[in-house]
């Protein structure tokens, strides 16, 4: 059985959209922000009305607990979070805050941390999250990009508590998860594993190298336009072998639904039924080292066209389901761009990933 987590509240975290202002006036890019409830709200319509939601196990999800925050944040940056819902002031760039934003970032959260109590217990056997606001970028003490509690980093130190000795988190996010890297800079029970589009947001952030060959950070940056296999590949000759080596007890997945071919905010060119193989290799990866013990949770997905239809196609990757919902793109040339293969660009990328991080790849064959 699959436990999926979702809780309504969330919606309500609706940011007003952004404003290009002139010399006399502010003219508003439409009436929501690019970051608003409208793909999760879709999204999980979709998992309900295909009739896959009455395949699942519904969890219930809480507000994230205390503990589980004060693992990744700190405590004057959860009450400035809270005060600014409240009306105070509030000094970060790209993560509005409005009266609902406290209470859906810590509900979003808790959606991670039902998801992982689910996993572990035993109830489910996998679990997904439809999270929202997204928390990848949220740092210790830094609300950024859309992001203000750090849903994932709650999930792997909640995974933590209740005794898993190492999590892996997966961040397949067209941005890179600085969030986690910072949270989990010093502590090597958790490693932090983000692939992403090279010299993207935020700036200066992602390097392969970021924090040293020793380190249990991983920074896969990759060059635009990696499609579907591209992506497939990565997870063979990067993922696979780090998840093998890091022999982790629980993998937890920051799925970004920003790679895919329509998002207007990356270049990346996954279609949905990319996101559908890379929701069953990741499962298949899980089953493999830590006896499936896997958390996936929405991030980042800006087109409102598409990333629904990309998120319910990770769930169905991860619960070997079909939900009967036709890509409306099926047969348009976007989607054959989505199939072109991997070129040297992204061989190059995996190699500068596999040399610089060579002590997970030991004892490892060529990747191809
Ligand atoms: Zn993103």
């Amino acid at each position: 059985m699959i436990g999926y987590a979702f809780a309504p509240q969330t919606l309500r975290h609706d940011p007003p959209p952004t404003m290009l202002r002139t010399a006399g006036a502010a003219v508003a890019l439409g009436e929501d922000n690019i970051a608003g409830p409208a793909r999760c709200a879709a999204a999980h319509e979709l998992v309900e009305a295909s009739g896959l939601l009455d395949r699942l196990a519904r969890l219930d999800v809480a507000p994230a607990p205390d503990g589980a925050l004060l693992a990744v944040h700190d405590a004057a940056y959860l009450a400035a979070l809270e005060a600014a819902s409240a009306g105070g002031p509030w000094a970060f760039d790209f993560a509005p805050v409005t009266f609902a934003t406290a209470d859906a970032a810590r509900l979003s959260a808790g959606c991670g941390v039902a998801a992982v109590d689910a996993v572990l217990d035993g109830r489910v056997r996998r679990a997904f999250a439809q999270t929202h606001p997204p928390g990848h970028h949220a740092e210790r003490a830094l609300a950024a990009g859309s992001s203000y509690l750090n849903t994932v980093a709650c999930a792997a130190a909640h995974a933590r508590a209740r005794g898993a000795e190492r999590v892996l988190i997966v961040d397949w996010d067209v941005h890179i998860g600085n969030g986690a890297e910072q949270i989990f800079a010093d502590d090597p029970s958790v490693l932090a594993l983000s692939i992403h589009q090279d010299g993207w947001y935020p700036d200066h952030a992602g390097d392969v190298a970021s924090r040293g060959a020793d380190s249990t950070t991983v920074n896969v940056p990759l060059p635009p336009a990696v499609g579907d296999d591209g992506y497939l590949l990565v997870l063979e000759a990067v993922v696979a072998p780090i998840a093998r080596r890091f022999a982790p007890d629980a993998i937890v997945v920051a799925a970004g639904q920003d790679i895919g071919i329509f998002d207007p905010m990356g270049r990346m060119l996954v279609s949905a039924a990319g996101f559908r193989a890379l929701g069953a290799r990741i499962a298949a990866l899980a089953d493999e080292v830590c006896e499936g013990r896997l958390v996936v949770c929405v991030e980042g997905g800006y087109s409102l066209l598409y990333a629904p239809l990309c998120a319910l196609r990770v769930l169905e990757g991860i619960a070997g389901e079909d939900a009967g919902v036709a890509d409306p793109f099926e047969g348009d040339a976007e989607l054959r761009a989505a199939a072109t293969p991997p070129d040297g660009r992204l061989d190059a990328a995996i190699e500068r990933v596999r040399t610089t991080h060579s002590r997970w790849f030991r004892e490892e064959r060529s990747h191809r």
